[in-house]
């Protein structure tokens, strides 16, 4: 973690610098850039124009961390409706007439879904009770496997990385339509990778965008990075459709040229990108032929996601600071 990161999510994790930052309208055009709208209405609309760009999308409803099991029902009961609205969408129903019955949906590129779900298991109330979130997981991988959808549970911080590993791992014996995201700044994540590869799930590759001790996580941004290619490398050749989740450019480099020189058809693998970052980039790997997934949030708690991405520029985080020494 370099130290702009680490002084950025530690400034914006104070009380009154959140709090200025939520209130003020300053903010909202740089807000929005990063965040498809507060409604799930908004955030359909936005993925309907994203779609016809030939993008795939994943559909994130912002919250993490329910303070109560009530909490966590509303936030279930969200997820499921945001299936239920993406399988009444007009794109989806033709997509799940012409592939929604192939037997290999969501595992080997043949029936990619062009819009799924990712999920947070502190919004499924982790918290709260590890069984409880597990049941809350399983109830929405069963609307989702109803409607031949993907659910994919996002990782968070450190200390979730064990739970979460398990939890997947048990539900995946039953759900195949699940697959979580692995972390390359994490120590164990080439462990990681073995594991979900034995279990034959689908994979997100990530950086990761948590504030972590060295402890856990690679301090440099070399050793991520080194990580990131050695365990992309290694989720192409294990070839259960893994997503690179990334706005590197070097690194999409790296590992479209080996996936060539290996004979890896394009159609094996996705790029996944964040709403509002590197537009330009999305779209040429798209014109290229490449799955690209943009990850679309949306909702009112958008503070810690909105944090973290300032955090990975740190040009749009002075942007802020400057404001507040005006005003
Ligand atoms: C689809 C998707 C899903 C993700 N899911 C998770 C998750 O579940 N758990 C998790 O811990 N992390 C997740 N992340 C975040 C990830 O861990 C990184 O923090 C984030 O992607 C930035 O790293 P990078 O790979 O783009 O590389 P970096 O080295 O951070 O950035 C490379 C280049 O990308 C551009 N860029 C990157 N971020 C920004 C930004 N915020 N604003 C403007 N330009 C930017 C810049 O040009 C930068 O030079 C996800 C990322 C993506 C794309």
């Amino acid at each position: 973690m370099t130290l702009a990161r680490s002084i950025v999510l530690k400034t914006a994790a104070l009380p009154p610098v959140k709090h200025l930052v939520r209130k003020s309208f300053l903010f909202r055009p740089l807000v929005r850039r990063f965040i498809a709208g507060d409604t799930l209405e908004e955030a359909l609309v936005a993925s309907e124009a994203i779609l016809s760009r030939g993008l795939k999308v994943s559909l994130d409803i912002l919250g993490e961390n329910t303070a109560s099991e009530k909490e966590a029902l509303v936030a279930k009961a969200t997820y499921i409706k945001m299936l239920e609205r993406i399988a009444e969408m007009p794109l989806v129903k033709k997509w799940n007439a012409e592939h929604g019955d192939s037997p290999d949906l969501n595992r080997t590129g043949a029936g990619i879904e062009p819009i799924n779900i990712s999920i947070k298991l502190t919004q499924c109330g982790l918290d709260q009770g590890v069984e409880f979130a597990e049941r809350n997981l399983r109830d929405v991988l069963e609307t989702a496997k109803k409607f031949k959808n993907f659910v994919r549970v996002d990782m968070e911080a450190s200390e979730y990385t064990e739970r979460t590993m398990e939890m997947i791992g048990r539900v995946f014996q039953d759900y195949k339509n699940t697959g979580t995201v692995l972390q390359t700044y994490l120590y164990r994540n080439d462990d990681d990778v073995e594991k979900v590869i034995s279990w034959q799930a689908r994979v997100r590759l990530v950086k990761g965008a948590y504030l972590e001790p060295a402890t856990v996580a690679f301090p440099e941004k070399a050793d991520v990075d080194e990580a990131y290619i050695r365990q992309g490398k290694r989720l192409l050749d294990a070839g259960m459709y893994p997503a690179f989740a990334t706005q590197d450019e070097s690194i999409v480099k790296d590992l479209t040229a080996y996936a060539k020189a290996k004979g890896i058809d394009k159609s094996k693998f996705e790029f996944q990108m964040l709403y509002g970052i590197r537009r330009d980039l999305q779209e040429g790997l798209a014109a290229d032929g490449y799955n690209v997934r943009i990850y679309v949030p949306f909702g009112d708690a958008w503070y810690p996601y909105f944090s973290r991405r300032l955090a990975e520029r740190p040009a749009n985080a002075f942007f802020i600071v400057k404001s507040l020494f005006k005003g």
